[in-house]
């Protein structure tokens, strides 16, 4: 097992989210390592349920919690996203599917879903144990 205790994040690629997520998951969970899976729009990937890059998704999700330990997984939709263009109401529906994706995969984690918004801070929109 890796040294440290890991975090996963599902995120943009976009640039913008990148620090912001990276900063929340280690002062929000204490974590000491943030892995970030990035593609372009993911909420929107996983909301479609299927497909080589929801298989990808998977296999590195499965990384970060069974080679390096995280039992924190995050999925992110943020405000203008170029990847998976629509308005907030789209990108919440696209990370509460998503959620569902990833909880039917059964890793033993903790499931966030988050908004980043045009002020670039991280707002939880569903946590899987509240
Ligand atoms: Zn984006």
């Amino acid at each position: 097992m890796a040294e440290g205790t890991f975090g996963t994040v599902i995120n943009c690629m976009d640039g913008r989210t990148q620090l912001p997520l990276n900063d929340w998951m280690r002062v929000t969970f204490g974590v000491d390592h943030v892995d970030t899976i990035t593609e372009p729009g993911p909420n929107g990937i996983l909301a479609k349920g299927e497909g080589p890059l929801v298989d990808s998704i998977n296999n590195r999700v499965d990384i970060s919690v069974n080679g390096h330990g995280s039992r924190i997984i995050v999925l992110v939709g943020h405000y203008n996203c170029a990847g998976n263009p629509g308005p907030r109401e789209m990108q919440d529906e696209h990370v509460m599917k998503g959620i569902d994706i990833i909880k039917s995969w059964n890793f033993p984690a903790r499931i966030l879903g988050v908004w980043v918004g045009d002020d670039w801070k991280v707002q939880v929109i569903h946590d899987s144990i509240e």
